[in-house]
């Protein structure tokens, strides 16, 4: 089965915490085992699994990327200023799968699901989820 979850986000680079929506959908889905596909339908945006309890990671990962692919240096700018956010998402990548237990998503005790917002602020951000049961 398929769902998404849609959010807005309100900076330009942003990490927003998904991993709620996410568990209220495989829920949902009745699924006991399986996989979870979780896909960003954008290419200026990007899925991780990271830890999210210390605000720092999220600061030192955006710091990590903009020294690494900074904003304002690539041919694409001429069209919409946003090449360093188009560099980002591909290097991150735009989907990931978890394993379902239990009919819920099974990750390690820090691991959340994180969505990298590098074109925001954006409204209805679609992240697609692909629920397979076993
Ligand atoms: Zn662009």
């Amino acid at each position: 089965m398929q769902d998404k979850i849609l959010i807005s986000t309100k900076k330009r680079e942003e990490l927003v915490d998904i991993t709620k929506d996410v568990e209220e959908k495989v829920k949902k889905s009745g699924v006991k085992e399986g996989i979870c596909n979780i896909f960003v339908r954008h290419s200026s945006a990007a899925i991780i699994i990271n830890e999210n309890y210390d605000p720092n990671l999220s600061d030192d990962f955006i710091g990590f990327l903009r020294k690494r692919i900074p904003q304002g240096i690539w041919k694409h700018d001429v069209i919409d200023s946003n090449g360093d956010a188009h560099i980002k998402s591909s290097m991150i990548g735009s989907s990931l799968c978890v394993p379902i237990t239990n009919n819920d998503i099974n990750l390690g005790r820090w691991q959340r699901i994180v969505f990298c917002e590098f074109d925001g602020p954006r409204a209805n951000r679609e992240i697609l989820l692909t629920i397979i049961s076993d």
